[in-house]
């Protein structure tokens, strides 16, 4: 067990995490582009005031002051991202189910975020947290412990669950359902989940090649379905140890939403209105969960959108949540730009339940049940 435990820094952020709660919100500024169209020198409609803190400057120079658990600005590096999170990949590596949302209109850089941009420095919070996840394996292989890694990779599109790892698009396509199984976990019927070497260079490159594939598919799209579907790539992690008799099992999503633009402002009919209404749905129910959850309410409704479903045990007492919000620097993002601070605020007056460990005897019931099963009980499978 030591090996769980081992680093003053772990140990320092468990303390935060018992003390704050297990939401935490980062904004991340991105740099002007080329393709803005702005001027050399202009000044950002988005500010880094302080590490924790940034503002957003308005028309008629009013000026809205957010604070957040970290705030990235345009210079900061994907590495350095990176380094800021990697507590949430350990998290998952420890047997707890971790979720990492990019939130934010299209073009503010959750897709940079997320997978990133090529090759080497530009890599993104997912191929890092695999090479993550290879380390850690690694150490723990030699106090004795074996270690498996899947990963999956889906698709919500309109309330319907595509695999993305699933080769060749002939055939009968499988229905994907959310379904609960008898240890009170949440999975995807028929999504294919990929065993994979964390520490295999090859396996990493075919994963994130995959990922690439389905985005340069999108972007030529006329629809540009990737700007308005989620995708929710999937890290399953199991750790076990004979001797202990103790399996460890952690679930790591990294979610690429929507974009958050209000597209139904655009008037859009026939496919378009009805793509707008189940993003909104699906966005607006991750509004909805996390207003119920800052609220303390009763009744959460995860049911409400296949987005929330599948990630509630996340977004529940035994989770642990990051949102990162994603934001323009230009003047004409204002209004989306201040939307979605302002659900990122929301996000940030949650607190989700004190986190419990997945860790079960390998003969018996989990120690720790995770909150679902009483959904269960009242109904196995939307
Ligand atoms: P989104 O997924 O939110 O629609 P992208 O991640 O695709 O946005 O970013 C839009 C464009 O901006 C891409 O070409 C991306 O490479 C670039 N970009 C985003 N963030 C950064 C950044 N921090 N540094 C450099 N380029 C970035
Ligand atoms: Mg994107």
């Amino acid at each position: 067990q030591l090996t769980l435990f081992k680093t003053e820094r772990r140990k320092m952020f468990n303390i935060i995490q018992e003390l704050r709660g297990n939401v935490r919100v980062f904004a991340r500024i991105r740099p002007f582009l080329p393709n803005d169209g702005v001027d050399e020198g202009a000044a950002p409609a988005v500010e880094q005031r302080s590490e924790f803190a940034l503002k957003i400057n308005g028309r008629e120079g009013k000026e809205h002051k957010f604070n957040f658990d970290k705030v990235f600005p345009p210079s900061v590096s994907q590495e350095k991202v990176f380094e800021e999170v990697s507590e949430f990949v350990q998290s998952a590596l420890d047997g707890y189910n971790v979720c990492l949302f990019s939130y934010g209109q299209t073009g503010s850089g959750k897709t940079h975020t997320m997978q990133g941009s090529g090759v080497g420095q530009m890599r993104g919070i997912i191929p890092r947290a695999i090479q993550q996840v290879g380390a850690y394996k690694t150490s723990l292989e030699k106090d004795g412990w074996t270690y498996k890694m899947q990963v999956s990779f889906l698709e919500i599109y309109n309330e319907t669950i595509k695999d993305l790892l699933r080769e060749g698009e002939h055939g009968d396509k499988p229905k994907h359902e959310i379904k609960v199984d008898g240890s009170g976990r949440r999975y995807v019927t028929e999504l294919v989940m990929k065993d994979m070497d964390p520490n295999c260079d090859e396996d990493v490159e075919a994963v994130m090649r995959q990922a690439a594939k389905h985005r340069s598919v999108a972007s030529t799209d006329m629809n540009a379905v990737s700007s308005r579907s989620h995708s929710v790539f999937t890290l399953h992690l199991t750790a076990s140890n004979a001797k202990l008799k103790q399996t460890l099992r952690g679930k790591l999503n990294l979610v690429d939403l929507a974009g958050s633009e209000r597209i139904e402002r655009s008037g859009a009919t026939g496919q378009r209105a009805k793509e707008a209404v189940s993003i909104n749905k699906s966005l607006s129910s991750l509004t909805t969960v996390f207003n119920a959850i800052g609220n303390k309410s009763s009744h959460v409704p995860f049911r409400d959108s296949k987005l929330t479903y599948l990630l509630q045990p996340s977004l529940s007492g035994d989770g642990k949540t990051l949102m990162m919000v994603n934001l323009s620097p230009t003047e004409e993002s204002f209004g989306e730009s201040l939307c979605s601070l302002r659900f990122a605020s929301a996000v940030n007056k949650c607190e989700l339940g004190k986190p419990k460990k997945s860790i079960e005897d390998d003969e018996g019931e989990p120690k720790a049940k995770s909150n679902e099963a009483t959904t269960r009980g009242r109904n196995g499978s939307t």
